[in-house]
């Protein structure tokens, strides 16, 4: 399963692949990194197919906020799952996030039992 974390906090690459390490030594996931929104987009678009099954999105950074990754991904692969992941878990977000598509929306710190679960719990 491709997934593909957009942080610009650049510590966040380092705390995934520790707390995936066991899904990613057997395969389960395939972790990709971009610290923008725009990166993340020109990543997403390099893939032939575009494979990335979920998008774990930040919300606040620098350029495209994830909120615009949000839109912009949903209109271009309505399929691919995309949760937001925030420090900033206020009602307002999440409505926000609700309605503009997202599955699911994660605070930080993350609570990565939870986020398993819901990662190999999301319906196809
Ligand atoms: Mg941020």
């Amino acid at each position: 399963m491709k997934i593909l974390v957009v942080d610009d906090e650049t510590d966040m690459k380092d705390l995934y692949l520790q707390r995936f390490r066991k899904e990613i030594r057997t395969g389960q996931v395939n972790l990709f990194f971009t610290l923008s929104g725009q990166e993340a987009l020109d990543l997403m678009k390099s893939f032939e197919p575009m494979d990335v099954v979920l998008v774990l999105s930040d919300i606040n950074m620098p350029g495209m906020t994830g909120f615009d990754l949000l839109k912009v991904s949903k209109e271009k692969y309505p399929w691919l799952k995309i949760f937001m992941i925030s420090a900033y878990g206020d009602e307002s977000n999440i409505l926000y996030a609700q309605k503009l598509g997202a599955d699911d929306f994660v605070t930080k710190p993350v609570n990565f039992e939870v986020l398993k679960q819901k990662i190999f719990n999301i319906p196809t």
